[in-house]
């Protein structure tokens, strides 16, 4: 029998703790937690995710707000306006969404943002604390959300983060989005970590050998049912759209989900996966920045 993890039901149950914490933060101190999300043009797809990201926010009781911008915005001035939110003490967490106009270098922009506000974790200081990692982050780490979302269903699926140790993990995909952090991410947890890519060969035996398989390679059910060990707990990070017989579109992973169903324990659908726990990992960070801020300034 292969479980099918919820992760809808597993982020709804994080935003309810979250919005929790955050009401009784705001009750001992009066402080809300800002996050500021630029966007800068009209990408369709980013405008979904932006705005889901505010609605969620606000859903918990951050005070999101959505900044958008001209896509003709020359780099210094979004650089500026970084810097600004830098300054300003009402701000906890900043996220530039992604991608920005071939006119903007994004890892300029991403390492413009103060390392503390940085609630994508995509700063070179954040990425670089997560890869030096020999044991699981401290708190004040802000850890890249997708793949902390992964990490908190491989909890939910394992009955707790111990049953990482010693695990044979591969994880498909080298992004520095993705793959990489959640590489970091699982030998921190003490996995035995293989990181496969474009360029690898054999990879269905390499599959098969995981007990733990992340999918993060943006190829509709790349792996397929028999490389897959029996009892594998599968994490399918990948939102792939593809056409149907009728004519319409639907998403699909990059894990084929009807071929894995009754071989391995337990696996994420697409969409309803690792998706809303992204989301619920960003409102996460912004707590977790608000929460250090107040550290630093003596009243956590
Ligand atoms: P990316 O394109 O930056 O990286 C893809 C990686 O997969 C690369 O390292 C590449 O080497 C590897 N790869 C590509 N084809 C391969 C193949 N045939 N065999 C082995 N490896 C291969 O993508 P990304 O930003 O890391 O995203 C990956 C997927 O995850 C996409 O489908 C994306 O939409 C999805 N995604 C989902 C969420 C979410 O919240 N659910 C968040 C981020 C990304």
């Amino acid at each position: 029998m292969t479980r099918i993890l919820d992760g809808k039901a597993l982020a709804a149950r994080l935003r309810a703790r979250l919005a929790d914490e955050i009401a009784a933060l705001r009750a001992r101190t009066g402080i809300v937690p800002g996050l500021r999300v630029l966007l800068v043009g009209e990408h369709p797809a980013s405008l979904v995710y932006v705005r889901t990201k505010e609605r969620a926010a606000r859903e918990v009781g951050i005070d999101g707000r959505v900044e958008r911008l001209p896509v003709e915005l020359p780099e210094a001035s979004l650089l500026e306006r970084v810097s600004a939110l830098n300054a300003d003490p009402t701000v906890h967490g900043i996220l530039v969404q992604l991608p920005l106009p071939p006119h903007i270098d994004p890892a300029r922009v991403l390492t413009a943002i103060d390392p503390a506000k940085d609630v994508d974790g995509f700063h070179p200081l954040n990425a670089g604390r997560l890869a030096q990692l020999s044991s699981p982050p401290p708190a004040d780490l802000l850890v890249p959300c997708t793949p902390r979302g992964c990490l908190l269903l491989l909890e939910e699926a394992l009955g707790g983060l111990e049953a990482l140790r010693g695990k044979r993990a591969l994880v498909l995909g080298r992004s520095t989005v993705v793959g990489r952090p959640m590489a970091a991410l699982l030998l921190a947890h003490d996995c035995t970590v293989t990181i496969a890519h474009s360029r690898t060969r054999e990879l269905a035996h390499e599959c098969r050998r995981a007990e733990i398989l992340v999918a993060a390679a943006g190829r509709p059910e790349l792996v397929r049912g028999d490389w897959l060990a029996p009892d594998a707990v599968v994490i399918d990070v990948g939102i792939n759209r593809v056409p149907t017989a009728e004519g319409g579109s639907r998403l699909v992973g990059d894990v084929a989900f009807d071929e894995a169903l009754g071989r391995v324990a337990a696996i994420t659908p697409v969409p309803g996966g690792v998706g809303p726990m992204t989301v619920a990992c960003l409102l996460e960070n912004t707590l977790r920045a608000c929460r250090a801020r107040l550290a630093v300034e003596g009243r956590g």
